[in-house]
This record gives C-alpha cells, sequence and structure tokens, in this order.
C-alpha cells in the first residue's frame, strides 16, 4: 500500500475503471477513490463500460462516469477496481498494454496479480474498504460524499453485514463513515427501497424456477431472456436475487443460470451468466475459475457458451468430483 501511496503521489491524471456489469461495490470503490484523489488536488476520470444500475444513480458524481475512453495512453497512472483480472473490465482490456501505469486494488481470492503495482486483501470485506483505508494513509479527509459512496460498497458486498466476509472493521469504518454524515436509512432506502413492479414480478418468476437436487444440497435459479422481456427488466434487476436460492435450509451451493442471448449460429448453444454462493464447504471460487470466471470462496461467477443441459452437468460434476464435494460429505 505504501508503494502504491507513494506512485499515487508523482501522479497527477489518473483513469480510474472497474468491472463490466458493475455491482454496488464496483461502483463505490471507483466514485470513493475519485472523490478522495481529487481532494488530494489530482484529475481523474472515472470509466465504466457497463450503464450504472438505477438503485446507484444516486451517489454523489456518478454521473461523471464515462462509457469510452478516447486515449488510454493520456492518463499518468490507471487504477483498476474490484477486478480480479484485467479481462473484468470489459473492451478496455484491449488497450492494456497503452496504459503508462497500472494499479490493481481488489479483494478476490482470485486475482492474478497483474498490473506494475497490486494490492489485493482477500480479508477485506470490500474493496471500498480497502479504498478507505487507502485514504486514510494518504491522510485526505472524509466528507459525506465520500463516506456516503464508502458505506454503499461496504452494505452491499457484505449483503447488508449478513455475509460471511462481515468482519470487525466493516463495523468500525461504518461507524467513523456515519460520523462524517452517512445516513443508512438513505442509503437502505436507494439501494433496497427504489425497484420497479418489473423487479418484484421478475423475482416472482425467479423464486417460481428454483429446483433442488433430491439430497437437498444444490438448487439452481433459471432466468430465461423472455422472464426479462415479460417483466421489462433488465439483467441488472437479477442482482441479489441468488440468495433466496441460498437461503434455503441445507443448501450447500445455489447456482443462478442467466440466459445472456441465444446463440444465431449454433441453435442448441446459448450464451450464460452464472452466479455461484455456497455455505463455505465448497469453494466455488475455483468452480468458477474452472469455467474461466473467478470470485470468492463463498460467492463467485463466469459466463458460457453452451447448451443449459451441458451447463448443469459440469457444474454437477465440478462438484461430484472435488475433493470438497458436497455429495460425499
Ligand atoms: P455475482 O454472482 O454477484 O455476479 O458475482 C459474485 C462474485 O464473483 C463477485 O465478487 C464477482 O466480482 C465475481 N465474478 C462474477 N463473475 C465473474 C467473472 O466472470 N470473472 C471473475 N473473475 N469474477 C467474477
Ligand atoms: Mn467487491
Amino acid at each position: 500500500m505504501e508503494k502504491i501511496i507513494r506512485q499515487l503521489r508523482q501522479s497527477d491524471h489518473f483513469l480510474l475503471v472497474s468491472h463490466v456489469n458493475p455491482d454496488g461495490d464496483a461502483i463505490a470503490s471507483l466514485i470513493a477513490m475519485a472523490l478522495a484523489l481529487e481532494k488530494w488536488g489530482k484529475r481523474t476520470t472515472m470509466y465504466n463500460e457497463s450503464p450504472i444500475p438505477a438503485v446507484y444513480r444516486f451517489l454523489p458524481a456518478v454521473d461523471r462516469i464515462v462509457r469510452r475512453i478516447e486515449t488510454p495512453s493520456a492518463y499518468d497512472a490507471v487504477v483498476i477496481l474490484d477486478c480480479s483480472n484485467i479481462e473484468r473490465i470489459g473492451r478496455l482490456s484491449a488497450d492494456f498494454g497503452q496504459f503508462s501505469l497500472t494499479v490493481n486494488i481488489d479483494h478476490h481470492l482470485t486475482n492474478t496479480g497483474y498490473g506494475d503495482f497490486c494490492h489485493v486483501d482477500t480479508a477485506a470485506c470490500s474493496t471500498a474498504e480497502i479504498v478507505y483505508r487507502m485514504i486514510q494513509m494518504i491522510g485526505i479527509a472524509l466528507d459525506r460524499e465520500i463516506a456516503t459512496a464508502i458505506y454503499t460498497g461496504i452494505l452491499t458486498d457484505t449483503g447488508s453485514f449478513r455475509f460471511a466476509n462481515t468482519n470487525r472493521t466493516a463495523f468500525s469504518i461504518c461507524l467513523d463513515l456515519m460520523e462524517n454524515g452517512v445516513d443508512p436509512y438513505t442509503v437502505a432506502q436507494h439501494v433496497y427501497g427504489t425497484y420497479s413492479i418489473g423487479r418484484i414480478k421478475l423475482l416472482n418468476l425467479a423464486l417460481d424456477s428454483i429446483e433442488i437436487t433430491e439430497d437437498g444440497k444444490l438448487s439452481f435459479m433459471m432466468l430465461t431472456r423472455e422472464m426479462l422481456e415479460e417483466t421489462g427488466t433488465q439483467p441488472e434487476d437479477v442482482d441479489g436475487m441468488i440468495n433466496y436460492a441460498k437461503s434455503i435450509k441445507d443448501v450447500k451451493v445455489a447456482v443462478l443460470i442467466q440466459e445472456l442471448f441465444r446463440s444465431d449460429t449454433e441453435r442448441d448453444k446459448n450464451r450464460f451468466y452464472v452466479s455461484l454462493r455456497s455455505d463455505g464447504s465448497v469453494d466455488v471460487a475455483a468452480l468458477a475459475s474452472s469455467f474461466g470466471g473467478g470470485g470468492h470462496h463463498r460467492a463467485a461467477g463466469f459466463s458460457a457458451e453452451t447448451s443449459l443441459a451441458d451447463l448443469k452437468g459440469g457444474i454437477l460434476a465440478w462438484i461430484d468430483n472435488s475433493e470438497r464435494g458436497i455429495c460425499r460429505n
């Protein structure tokens, strides 16, 4: 962290980037880092390839996040937040070679260690927690806007302080954030209390799609493109739904399969996004990695172009064969 701070001090113009289809932590880390660097007298550009989900559009400076970068080489440093591999930033990863200096700040178990400088803390509940610690170390004063962004990152990545990554630091940082003006009720209202009716209807379809294996240890939730069309919802509206599949008694691994689009060329192949959650007895980061994705021990994801039957079969086979396979113990 000290080496990174020394490097940041020497740079003036920053490009800040986080992962495609951003969650609360990816957006919050981006904004908190940008606002803090600006208070330090730096110039920043925030980039994310995907649209920002409606529930996060209340965040300060969110309208400054751009979806296109004209000259990737124009920045003194590129700070990549919450991305376990460089491909997670999306199309811009093709310009990686043009970046003058890259800094990788993350908390994912599967982080590949890319970049000139790298700080990966898998004990951190969120990337926002790491950004908070960095701001403290530099000595930049918090304000309500920075604090609100960091709070949103911690709140969402800990599943409202319910997931296993909810640590002592999370609570102690949040106390400090409240003392700097954060109103937890207002943030919760924006993030969890402004859903469209379509999202609730989609939840209904998602709940109805849940299937569990005979031994009750594995649950599947399925969302098709038709379900999103029927309810007038976007992929961002699926966020959090897998937790219902995971919340069933005795379920050890929950799998959410989301259909992205049909292949035009091969009629039986589809493109899917798969979300995985585990109670800790199965390392879903390893499962996701074996399909080209990544994440944490208890929460991970990947994309795949295959048939639904092959996808389900592949996931079941991996769990059966894995040493910690839930079907064996
Ligand atoms: P979610 O299921 O909420 O989309 O993702 C769960 C976790 O896995 C998040 O920490 C997310 O960053 C990570 N993750 C999801 N999809 C991918 C992927 O395709 N590649 C990598 N490396 N990580 C992913
Ligand atoms: Mn995160």
